[in-house]
Order: C-alpha cells, then structure tokens, then sequence
C-alpha cells in the first residue's frame, strides 16, 4: 500500500483521535513519558497519564485553523503516540477526504 502524507487538513484531529493533552501543561509525548517511567516507575506515570489525558471523540481543543486552510497542532511537542502514528496507519479515510476538501478550497 501507498503511504498518505499528512496535508494538515485537521480531519483527524476533529474525532478521530482518542488521546489529547488535558491541560497547557499536560505532555503525553512518547518520550517524556518514556524518560518519566525510567525514573518515578510505572504506577506513577500511569496516573501522570490518567490526570494528564483527555479521552475525546470531538474536535480536538488543540487544533487551530490558518487562513491558508491547513491546520496547526497547538500541542505538537506534547501530543501523543495516537497523534503522532495516524499517517502511519495507511491510507486512512480522513486524509483523503481532508485532501479533497483542501483541493476544492483551493480551486
Ligand atoms: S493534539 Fe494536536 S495532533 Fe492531536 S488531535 Fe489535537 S490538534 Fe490533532
Ligand atoms: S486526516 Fe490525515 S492528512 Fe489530515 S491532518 Fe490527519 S493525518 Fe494529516
């Protein structure tokens, strides 16, 4: 199968993806909380994550809308493996139909 670049259309992020940073200062990135679990240990980062993580099936509140039409991720250096791995999952639905939405503004 192809692999689907992302186009930044946002149409993942308004459903699609289960986990989101909770706060401004909540970080669910990989590593951060791979390099937490080394140090405070499995039980505490498993809370970290419950206190720390949103669970939605809406629009993500991270997500800005730019004028050219593409989307910025608000929480890209504190969002999660779910964010970070959706391209990889090829060809998702949502991209194409982000990549047409994107072509028909564009036109
Ligand atoms: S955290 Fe960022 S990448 Fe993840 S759903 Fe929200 S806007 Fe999208
Ligand atoms: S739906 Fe696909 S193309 Fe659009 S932002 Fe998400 S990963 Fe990227």
């Amino acid at each position: 199968m192809t692999e689907v670049k992302c186009f930044r259309c946002g149409t993942c992020c308004k459903g699609y993806i289960a986990m989101i940073p909770k706060y401004s200062t909540s970080n669910l990135a990989p590593q951060f909380l791979e390099n937490m679990e080394e140090t405070e240990g499995y039980e505490y980062t498993s809370k970290y994550v419950d206190d720390h993580a949103d669970y939605q099936g809406e629009r993500c509140k991270w997500l800005q809308d730019n004028e050219d039409s593409t989307t910025t991720c608000l929480a890209h250096d504190r969002k999660s493996s779910d964010c970070i791995n959706y391209p990889d999952a090829t060809m998702q639905t949502e991209c194409r139909v982000g990549k047409r939405k994107m072509e028909a503004l564009r036109t």
